[in-house]
């Protein structure tokens, strides 16, 4: 077979995950300046009766492992299994998302393959055939620029939330191959996930995201952003103050230490802007800050600023929020 753009696919709980959409329609993009075609490499637990969906973001052809033993991640099952399918598409470039699965997934390929793997990428550019990749640096402070040198094979992890799903107008659904691949037996075992399946909007592809800080002085205040994230169709956030005091769990926290978000806006309420903050949403579209404190280091980075008491301001935004949301509906 030819060579091609390999996408690895990241399919959680009977679905594939937002991620995959991105890193297809982002293949897509690289494949077509690169005159190759996009393959992909779907494994996990049902996953078969989903692959043609990547179809939709311009993936041609996908291999599939379709396993029970495959329904969660764990290095021992998935990197032999995965390693040996993108071997068998014979990839001139692979590229999976920067999740917390996939950057593992990655670092582990890129070991077992011996090739040259830049995580956490925001930016994709082909240049004469050549690809060079852009990813922050120093907790975000820069950007470094990686190319492939001789025949390297470059995979790429790609940042959750920075590159845009394109999807097609026509319904295209993608060849799907069956490969018959063994997985091995593992020595661990998943025994519980605590995926939140209440349906709130996954912090990591929120494209709205109000987080708050020690502003909020305590746990039940965060009531009020919870209702203004709901008009809002965001996720709630946290800075490690907040974390660390009780008031939200280790899941919501953002920044060097917790999630990196990239939505659209990103609204902070009560939080100073510490550098270990702004390293996990400094990259946000939009910064909106809401302090007090005229001095607060989050200005500076903020697009938008509110000089304000957050307990005055928060209750009076939503209320104008609810009002224009009623107007429009
Ligand atoms: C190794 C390391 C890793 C770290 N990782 C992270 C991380 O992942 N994420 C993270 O967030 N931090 C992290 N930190 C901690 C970071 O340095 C800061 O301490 C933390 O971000 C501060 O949180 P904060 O902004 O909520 O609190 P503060 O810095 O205390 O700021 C509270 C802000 O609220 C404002 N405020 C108070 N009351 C009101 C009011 N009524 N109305 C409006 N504004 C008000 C104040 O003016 C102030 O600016 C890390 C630190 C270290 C050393």
């Amino acid at each position: 077979m030819a060579k091609c753009v390999c996408m690895i696919a990241e399919f959680r709980s009977g679905n594939f995950r937002r991620v995959s959409f991105e890193v297809a329609s982002e293949g897509r993009r690289v494949a077509d300046a690169l005159g190759l075609e996009l393959c992909a490499v779907a494994v996990g637990s049902g996953v078969a009766a989903k692959a043609g969906e990547l179809g939709r973001y311009g993936v041609r052809k996908v291999l599939v492992k379709d396993d029970p033993a495959l329904e969660h991640y764990l290095a021992e099952t998935h990197v032999p299994v995965v390693a040996e399918m993108v071997s068998r598409l014979d990839p001139a470039l692979i590229l999976l998302p920067a999740s917390v699965d996939g950057k593992d997934l990655g670092s582990r390929l890129g070991a077992k393959l011996r090739v040259a793997l830049v995580q956490d990428v925001i930016q994709i550019v082909c240049e004469d055939g050549k690809i060079k990749a852009k990813w922050p640096i120093f907790a975000g402070k820069c950007f470094a620029w990686s190319e492939w040198v001789g025949d390297a094979l470059p995979v790429i992890s790609c940042r959750p939330n920075v590159m845009s799903c394109r999807e097609s107008d026509e319904p295209v659904s993608a060849q799907v191959e069956m490969v018959d691949v063994p997985v091995p037996q593992a020595r661990s075992r998943v025994k519980a996930t605590d995926f939140d399946t209440t349906g709130k909007v996954e912090l990591s592809e929120a494209e709205i995201i109000i987080s708050g800080g020690r502003g909020m002085k305590e746990a039940s205040n965060y009531a009020m952003l919870e209702e203004l994230a709901k008009l809002l169709g965001a996720a709630v956030g946290a800075s490690r103050a907040a974390v660390d005091s009780g008031w939200r769990p280790h899941s919501d926290q953002v920044g060097q230490t917790g999630k990196v978000v990239n939505p659209e806006v990103y609204i902070a309420v009560g939080i100073s802007g510490a550098i270990q903050h702004l390293a996990g949403m400094g990259s946000s579209k939009y910064i909106v800050a809401i302090n007090k404190d005229p001095d607060a280091p989050i200005f500076s980075k903020a697009d938008y600023g509110v000089v304000e008491d957050l307990f005055k301001f928060i209750p009076a935004f939503t209320e104008e929020v609810r009002k224009l949301k009623s107007t429009c509906s």
